[in-house]
C-alpha cells in the first residue's frame, strides 16, 4: 500500500523529507504558502550569507595592499546587492522545485493546516484542497522575536529580514543580541563601512561558545572599531525625530513621515546607546499557531515548540514535526537531517539501515571575519564534566597557505580521547573555518581517531594541513 504522506512547509526540513521519501516510494504532497526552499533559503541563511560575501570582498580589497597591489577601495551598491540576493534565492528555489516535480512531489501553493488526525487543508489562491495522510510532517520553521518594548518599523528598527539590505544603509547600527545572528550582522555591517555597536546581555559575546573561539571574535571586532556594550539587556527603543531632538516612544515608530535621524536604545543598567538604525537579533519564534495541533491532540508546549522523539515523532504518533518548530538545534543543516530522518521512518526504513540522529555531533558555523566553526564535545563542556580529554592546537600563522592566502589569523583545535586517540569534537577560527570543519564533523561522526587524519595525504599547501598538524 502507498504511503500518503502531507508535508506542511517546504524550508529545509519539508524538502529534504519531501525528496526522500518520495525516493522511496511515498505518495507525497508538500504545501508551502512561500518560497520553496524554506525562511532558510528567502530570509536567513542565503540572504544573511550573500551579504555577507558582498562584504568580504570588499574587505578583501581592503587588505590587497598586503597582497602586492595597489591600494584598491569597493563601494556599495545596494540595488546590486538586492538584486543578486533575488538571483541565487529564485535559482536555488527553482532547482528545488524542478527535482521535487522530477521525483513526482506534488506541491501546493497555499497555506496548510489539520483539520483531523489523518486530514490536512491547504487553501492556495484558487481552491481548498482537502487532503487525506497516513503520515503528517510539520515542518512550518520560525520567525524572528519581537519583544514586546519594541516596535519595527522596518526603516530604522529592524528585524533580519529587512536588512538585505535595509532601505537606507545604517550610519551607525546598534545590533541587540550578540548570538550567532548576532555577531554575523556586525560582521555585515562593518564591513559594509557603518559603525556598530553591539549589546552584548552577558560577559562574552557568543555566550554558549568556546570562551577562547567568543575571545578571538571579540578581539576581532574591538580591533575593527566595533563598540561592544557588555552586560546591557535592552529594554527599549525610542526614535528621535530629526532636528527636534523630540524623543517618540515606540509607539511612535510606524506609519509616520517625519525623518527620524537617531534611534536610541535604552538598556536595563541605564546605559543608553545611540545609533542611525538599530537591529534586533534576539532568536526566533516558532510557527506553530493556526495548524490545529491542539485540537487533534499534539502537544505544544510554553515556548510553541512541538516536542519530539528520536524519530522526531509528536506525542501522536504519525504527526512528526522537524527543523526550528520542533525546538532542537535551529540550523537549517539539522532540518534536512530531521527531514530526511521522519522520511525514513514514514517509510519503516528505521527497522534496517538506519542511524539515529545526534545532535551533539552537528556542526555549525559563524561567518564573520576570521570564521568560526565547531563540531562535537566542546572543551568547557569536557571540563564542566570533568571528563579527561586530549586538547590540541595549531595556529594558522604557521600554515604556508594562509600566509600565501594573506590571511593567518586564528587557530584549530582538536579534542580527542587520551587514551584512544578517538577525535571528540573541535573549533576552528580562520578563512574557510566552515568547510574546514567538515574534516572534523566527519572524524566524529565516524568515531575516527587523529591518527587518521593524521594519516590522510593531504594537498599542499592547504589549510587543512593545519588539521593534520593539529591531530598530530
Ligand atoms: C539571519 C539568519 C541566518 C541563518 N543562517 C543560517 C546558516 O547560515 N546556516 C544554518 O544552518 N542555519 C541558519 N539559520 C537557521 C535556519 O534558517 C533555520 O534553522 C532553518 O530555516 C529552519 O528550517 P525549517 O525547515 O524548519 O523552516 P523554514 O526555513 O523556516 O521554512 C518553513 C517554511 O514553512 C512555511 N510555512 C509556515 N507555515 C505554513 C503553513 N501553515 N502552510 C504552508 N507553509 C507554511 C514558511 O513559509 C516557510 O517557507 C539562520 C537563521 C537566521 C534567522
Amino acid at each position: 500500500m502507498t504511503v500518503r504522506f502531507v508535508i506542511l512547509g517546504g524550508g529545509p526540513a519539508g524538502v529534504q523529507a519531501a525528496s526522500h521519501a518520495a525516493r522511496l516510494g511515498a505518495e507525497v504532497v508538500m504545501v508551502e504558502r512561500d518560497v520553496i526552499g524554506g525562511s532558510a533559503n528567502l530570509w536567513d541563511c542565503i540572504p544573511s550569507k550573500a551579504m555577507i560575501a558582498t562584504g568580504g570582498v570588499m574587505s578583501l580589497m581592503g587588505r590587497a595592499h598586503r597582497m602586492g597591489l595597489l591600494p584598491m577601495e569597493a563601494s556599495l551598491d545596494p540595488a546590486g546587492v538586492t538584486e543578486r540576493i533575488a538571483g541565487i534565492t529564485s535559482h536555488l528555489a527553482t532547482g528545488v522545485e524542478v527535482l521535487l516535480a522530477s521525483q513526482g512531489v506534488r506541491l501546493l501553493r497555499g497555506t496548510g493546516r489539520l483539520t483531523g488526525p489523518h486530514q490536512v487543508t491547504a487553501e492556495t489562491n484558487e481552491e481548498t484542497v482537502e487532503l487525506e495522510a497516513d503520515a503528517v510532517l510539520v515542518a512550518t520553521g520560525s520567525r524572528p522575536r519581537v519583544p514586546a518594548w519594541c516596535e519595527v518599523d522596518g526603516s530604522r528598527v529592524l528585524v533580519t529580514r529587512q536588512a538585505y539590505p535595509p532601505p537606507e544603509m545604517p550610519t551607525h547600527l546598534v545590533v541587540i543580541g550578540s548570538g550567532v545572528t548576532g555577531v554575523e550582522f556586525v560582521h555585515m555591517f562593518r564591513s559594509f563601512g557603518s559603525e556598530v555597536s553591539l549589546i552584548v546581555s552577558r560577559q562574552q559575546v557568543l555566550p554558549s561558545k568556546d570562551p577562547e573561539v567568543a575571545a578571538a571574535l571579540e578581539n576581532d571586532f574591538l580591533r575593527r572599531g566595533v563598540r561592544l556594550y557588555k552586560g546591557a539587556r535592552a529594554v527599549g527603543i525610542d526614535l528621535d525625530t530629526a532636528g527636534k531632538g523630540a524623543t517618540g516612544g515606540s509607539g511612535a515608530a510606524g506609519g509616520s513621515d517625519v525623518t527620524r535621524d537617531t534611534v536610541t536604545v535604552r538598556c536595563d543598567d541605564g546605559r543608553r546607546i545611540e545609533g542611525s538604525h538599530a537591529l534586533l537579533a534576539i532568536g526566533s519564534i516558532p510557527n506553530s499557531e493556526d495548524l490545529g495541533l491542539e485540537e487533534i491532540g499534539v502537544k505544544v508546549d510554553d515556548g510553541g515548540y512541538v516536542p519530539v522523539n528520536h524519530h522526531c515523532q509528536s506525542n501522536v504518533e504519525h504527526i512528526y514535526a522537524a527543523g526550528d518548530v520542533s525546538g532542537k538545534l535551529p540550523l537549517a543543516s539539522v532540518a534536512s537531517m530531521q527531514g530526511r530522518k521522519v522520511a525514513e521512518h514514514v517509510m519503516g526504513l528505521h527497522t534496517r539501515a538506519h542511524r539515529h540522529l545526534d545532535y551533539d555531533k552537528a556542526a555549525s558555523a559563524i561567518f564573520t571575519e576570521p570564521e568560526i566553526a565547531d563540531v562535537g564535545l566542546a572543551e568547557a563542556e569536557a571540563f564542566a564534566e570533568g571528563r579527561k580529554i586530549r586538547v590540541t592546537k595549531v595556529p594558522f600563522a604557521a600554515s604556508a597557505r594562509a600566509l600565501i592566502d594573506g590571511d593567518p589569523r586564528g587557530f584549530v583545535k582538536i579534542l580527542s580521547d587520551p587514551a584512544t586517540g578517538q577525535v571528540l569534537g573541535g573549533s576552528i577560527v580562520g578563512a574557510h573555518a566552515a568547510e574546514l570543519i567538515s574534516v572534523i564533523a566527519l572524524a566524529v561522526t565516524a568515531n575516527l581517531r587523529v591518527t587518521d587524519i593524521v594519516e590522510s595525504l593531504l594537498v599542499h599547501p592547504a589549510l587543512a594541513e593545519a588539521l593534520a598538524d593539529a591531530a598530530d
